[in-house]
């Protein structure tokens, strides 16, 4: 991950006073591109942060929204899928911190900080749809597309000459040196 999108999306929580902090995120095109395997490569998500900070632990509220953008399955055409959800860290803070899970991550006393970017894109993964398709309004523009595509695409077959496999000599020829 290059440095500058890891800075952005460190908590800098030794600074911080107990009580509510709030955060701001745009995980735009250039976010998901810091992710080699991220099945995301356009999309616009928001992501609002309200991180509690309270002696010996944090909780990180996260509110998602905005678009991720595919292909639908059906026409081919840029789908933009509307997404939003959320999700709660709490970040405890101990001297012996154990190991994270999905929900709770364990920071040393001694740190003094934790980074979010990988968090942020693994939340926003799984507003990924399973398929992208023409939603809505949009689902008759997917139709017509799809029967146009096939006007243009069946008249090429039936066109072909047509050649009769019982009757045609060339036909038994060619069966012939297949397999014999
Ligand atoms: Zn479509």
């Amino acid at each position: 991950m290059a440095s500058q999108i890891t800075s952005a999306y460190e908590i800098r929580f030794s600074a911080l006073k107990n009580g509510f902090h709030y955060y701001d995120y745009a995980l735009d095109n250039a976010f998901f591109a810091q992710f080699p395997e991220s099945l995301i490569t356009q999309a616009k998500v928001n992501v609002r942060l309200c991180l509690e900070r309270k002696t010996r632990e944090m909780v990180l509220d996260f509110v998602f929204s905005g678009a991720i953008h595919g292909t639908c399955d059906r026409c081919l055409t840029d789908v933009e899928h509307p997404v939003e959800g959320d999700a709660r860290l709490l970040v405890k803070i101990e001297d012996e911190p154990a190991e994270n899970t999905d929900q709770i991550w364990y920071v040393s006393t001694t740190s003094w900080s934790f980074q979010l970017a990988e968090y942020l894109y693994e939340s926003a993964s799984l507003l990924l749809p399973l398929r992208f398709v023409c939603r809505g309004g949009k689902q008759s523009a997917c139709d017509e597309r799809l029967s146009s595509w096939m006007s243009t695409a069946t008249p090429a077959v039936s066109h072909a000459p047509e050649v009769d496999e019982q009757t045609d000599p060339r036909w038994e020829k060619l069966k012939q040196i297949k397999y014999n």
